[in-house]
Formats: structure tokens, C-alpha cells, sequence
């Protein structure tokens, strides 16, 4: 017996784990500090009516016998695959049809998953700081490498730092799977359109495929910030998108996202044969998955109704009020932001140059608030925290305070020694 030994070399997640430990040994010896966590990236605001109705709906529907439902289609029934081509891309002038589209219980899954259909050997390459679960999958498939001081020995990292404007330049040699998140998580930023095209160019020219995460779009503010990477020229030919319904409607412990995969998306044997991807993808989820709930598709569904997209739209404008006064407030602090207007990301550069680690204790010990770390996104997170908009408003407003305080406050003390 074997096991998959590259399940070993997995770094222990350390990060969420530390934070929640730290932060209690901080309750524990400070009992009179109310602690505000704006470290979390779960959203807060309860699902909106429209789903709700929808939800109860469908659950009637299951518990009559006349209109029960067993298994599903497992790329998702019709209603929803239609409705998520037509108000997602048809109606931005993207051309992308209901059987390219492949429903799922969030993008966390696909985005982990959809790596298997690529062989062992390919070279990886992600944006850095990112979200770790690309980083895991291929770890788990044997693509990372060993892990070193500067991360993954086998992963091209394209760092995003304040330097060059959070803008990743393009691998200086050929890689063959690149993941993309924008608006991404952790640092709140956009890539414009031309950026994203240069990425889309490399791609053809090198027959690469791109994975591009836009779990985040629903918050894009700044009109011409791409939605999705279907606005590049030539991407139905080398990218696969993923969305989700969890922080565009609060569907988190509901599970609900999609995968586009375009029908034009082909890959190369060894022999040199052409082979659908789309294909591919819909032959490993009829063996591997059973479809989302039936429920939760029509719930789904009904966040593209006149009301429920108002009510969406309500929900993510109250996190962006709160982003905006963050950002504000941290700016008027002296502090450098990042990101905050196209995404419920703040991305802080620690002041002084502090160490991200150090920065979270101190923020923890002089003022109460959880921050995340953000060399745990990354090598090139060091230096940097991220604070989301999750939270409720008065507890933003109360975060900034406190944090305006105390950084008035040790600035004083400065001038004073
Ligand atoms: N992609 C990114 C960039 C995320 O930040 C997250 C969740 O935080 C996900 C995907 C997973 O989302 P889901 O809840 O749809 O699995």
C-alpha cells in the first residue's frame, strides 16, 4: 500500500489555526477588551428574502410527490445554467452559451479540483500573495515541488506588491497553468484590460490555460474593470472561469458557484490530438460529483430575479460602505492602503515595515482588532495585512477609531523621545 506522498509535503495550515490561538491567549489575559475581528473572510448579512422565498419553495416542491426531485444533471439543471449565461455574460456582450456552463457547490471545489485534469509534469504559475487553495491542489497533485524558503521550488510565483502597482508581470519562460484572481483575494486589487490581455496573449502564444477565479466580481465599482476574463480577446480559447454565489448573495453555508468551461477550450495529447476540456471537466464530474441540491439551484436562481438582484445589490453596497470608510479611515491614519474599492479586501502595508506577524500582535495587544497576516497568502504577503469589510458597521467604525487612536497616539510618543 501507497499513499500520495505529495499529501505529506503539505504545510500545515497554520495560519487561521495561529490567529484563532493568539487571539484567545489575548481574551483570556484581557477579559474587558471587546474584541473586533476584521481578519475573517465570511460574509455576515443574512441571505436575501428573494432566496429565502425561493429556498422554502423548492423545499415544498421536494416534499411533494408530484414535483419531487432525485438526482439532478450533474453540470446543473437548465433554469440556472440559463439564467447564470444570460445575466452573468449575455448581457455584457460575452458570448457564452448554458452548456458551458458547469454548476457546483462553490468555487473552492472546482478551483481545487479541476487541476486534475492536467498531467503531473505541467509548470504552475500563480500571482502571489493568493488564495492558498491553488497552492494546496497542486501540492496534493505533485506540482509544487518541495517547499523552501522562498515557497514552492516547482511554482512560478508572479509577486504583486506595492512596487509594481500590484500588476504580476508575465512568466520570463513558458509555464502551462496559470492562476488569476480578480478582484483578488488577498489584496483587494483589479487588473485593467489591458493587463488582463497581455496575460490572454502569453497564454496563446504559449498554450497555456488560464484559471481565473472571479468569486469576488459582484463588488467591481470602477466602470471598465474587467468582470470577466471573457472581455479578453482570444480567452475562450485558453481560459476557464469560476464564480460563486457565496459573497455575491451570502451563499457560504449554502454552497453554490459555477465553472465556465468554453467549448472552444482544447488541450493536446502526447500524440498531439486535440481534446475538449469542457468534455473532460463534464466526464470527471458525472464520475466523481452529483450535482448541487436542487434547492439551493433555485435559490441560486432567484438571486437573478428583479428582486433579488436588488437585494443582492443592497447587501454588497452596505460591505462597500464599509470598505469605504475603512479605507478612509486607515488612509487618514498615515497608513498605505490597497485595494477596498473593486473588493471587500483592505490590503495594509504594515507600518515601518514591520513584519506581518508582529504587526498582527501589536494591532491585537494596543487596540483589540484580529487583522490576518499576510505572509500566510504568500511570499510576497510579508509586510502586509488584510482586513475585510465582512464585518457590521458599527464595528468598522468602531476598529477605526480605536486604530486612529493608538497610531495618533504612538506617533505623539515618538515626537516626544
Ligand atoms: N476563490 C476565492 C478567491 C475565495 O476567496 C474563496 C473563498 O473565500 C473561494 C474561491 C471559495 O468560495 P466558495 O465559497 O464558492 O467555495
Amino acid at each position: 500500500m501507497q499513499i500520495n506522498e505529495n499529501f505529506l509535503k503539505l504545510r500545515k495550515n497554520y495560519l487561521f489555526a495561529d490567529i484563532a490561538k493568539k487571539v484567545e491567549a489575548y481574551r483570556a489575559a484581557h477579559p474587558e477588551v471587546r474584541l473586533i475581528r476584521l481578519g475573517i473572510g465570511d460574509v455576515t448579512r443574512p441571505l436575501p428574502p428573494a432566496v429565502v422565498g425561493a429556498l422554502t419553495k423548492a423545499a415544498a416542491e421536494m416534499g411533494d410527490s408530484s414535483t419531487f426531485r432525485g438526482y439532478g444533471p450533474e453540470q446543473g439543471y437548465d433554469f440556472l445554467r440559463e439564467a447564470i449565461a444570460r445575466h452573468d455574460f449575455r448581457s455584457r456582450g460575452l458570448d457564452i452559451s448554458a452548456d458551458e456552463i458547469y454548476v457546483n457547490d462553490g468555487a473552492k471545489s472546482d478551483t481545487g479540483n479541476f487541476g486534475e485534469l492536467f498531467g503531473p509534469d505541467n509548470v504552475v504559475c500563480l500571482t502571489d500573495p493568493i488564495y492558498p487553495v491553488y497552492v494546496d491542489a497542486n501540492v496534493m497533485a505533485g506540482r509544487a515541488g518541495n517547499f523552501a524558503e522562498t515557497g514552492w521550488d516547482r511554482l512560478v510565483y508572479a509577486p504583486c506588491t506595492a512596487e509594481n502597482g500590484f500588476r504580476p508581470a508575465l512568466p520570463e519562460g513558458k509555464v502551462d497553468i496559470i492562476y488569476l484572481c480578480y478582484p483578488n483575494n488577498p489584496t483587494g486589487t483589479t487588473l485593467s484590460l489591458d493587463d488582463l490581455q497581455l496575460w490572454v496573449d502569453y497564454a496563446l502564444r504559449a498554450g497555456s490555460i488560464i484559471l481565473f477565479d472571479a468569486a469576488y466580481e459582484a463588488y467591481i465599482r470602477t466602470p471598465g474593470v474587467p468582470h470577466s476574463i471573457y472581455e479578453a480577446e482570444g480567452a475562450r480559447r485558453c481560459a476557464v472561469e469560476f464564480r460563486s454565489f457565496s459573497k455575491t448573495a451570502g451563499f457560504t453555508g449554502l454552497r453554490c458557484g459555477y465553472t465556465v468551461v468554453p467549448r472552444e477550450l482544447t488541450v493536446k495529447t502526447a500524440e498531439g490530438t486535440k481534446v475538449s476540456l469542457g468534455e473532460l471537466w463534464l466526464r470527471r464530474q458525472c464520475t466523481k460529483f452529483n450535482g448541487t441540491a436542487y434547492v439551493v439551484q433555485r435559490a441560486a436562481e432567484a438571486v437573478y430575479s428583479d428582486e433579488g438582484r436588488r437585494q443582492v445589490r443592497e447587501t454588497v453596497d452596505y460591505y462597500m460602505e464599509n470598505a469605504r470608510i475603512m479605507r478612509e479611515a486607515l488612509t487618514s491614519a498615515g497608513l498605505q492602503v490597497f485595494g477596498g474599492t473593486d473588493a471587500p479586501y483592505l490590503w495594509v502595508k504594515t507600518p515601518a515595515g514591520e513584519g506581518s506577524w508582529p504587526f498582527f500582535e501589536t494591532l491585537l495587544s494596543e487596540t483589540g482588532i484580529v487583522c490576518t497576516p499576510g505572509a500566510g497568502f504568500g511570499p510576497a504577503g510579508k509586510g502586509y495585512v488584510r482586513l475585510t469589510a465582512f464585518g457590521n458597521r458599527e464595528d468598522c467604525c468602531e476598529a477605526m477609531e480605536r486604530l486612529g487612536n493608538w497610531l495618533a497616539g504612538t506617533r505623539k510618543q515618538e515626537q516626544n523621545t
